[in-house]
């Protein structure tokens, strides 16, 4: 790396620590010619695909984004910014490890659904509703039974003990 004083092309590494999360490495570099000292910083670059909209528009990854659609679909839950952030971050993993250079926004609105059916079953239903923007009354009759039918084992099968 040159040095950012004079521009000369030889510099060395003087120091090199990681940080305490272990999320970044600072070095120390010292310039051969005018030997000034400088910091440089590596850190991971963490891409996400281009989400492609329904009208064929791409748009960058965008968090803020992403937030307010469970904020939405989560108003007034009982849903702690702990869990929301999780949720968030599964999203994010799931688009990271797809290694695609661009996604449909639909795959986005998949995801953020399996988050929120685990998060908050109300939410799940709005979020669907809104989304899915349901053609018949079926499918959304369809989707409520799907959340709130009995978890499996908890069933009272009504049988008397022997
Ligand atoms: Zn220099």
């Amino acid at each position: 790396m040159k040095c950012p004083f004079c521009n000369h092309p030889d510099t060395q590494v003087v120091e090199t620590r990681v940080a305490e999360d272990g999320g970044f490495i600072r070095r120390r570099r010292q310039c051969g010619h005018c030997e000034k000292r400088f910091t440089t910083y590596e850190r991971p670059e963490v891409s996400f695909p281009a989400i492609v909209k329904k009208d064929g528009r791409r748009i960058d990854y965008d968090r803020s984004r992403l937030r307010g659609s469970f904020s939405l679909a989560l108003r007034k839950r009982p849903v702690s910014i702990d869990k929301v952030d999780m949720a968030l971050e599964h999203v994010e993993d799931k688009l990271r490890s797809l290694g695609a250079r661009e996604v449909q926004t639909h795959l986005i609105g998949e995801l953020v659904m399996a988050e929120l059916q685990k998060l908050d079953k109300v939410a799940y239903i709005r979020y669907a509703s809104v989304y899915r923007s349901f053609e018949d009354i079926d499918q959304f009759k369809s989707i409520v039974d799907e959340v709130t039918k009995p978890a499996a084992g908890k069933k009272d099968t009504g049988k008397k003990k022997p």
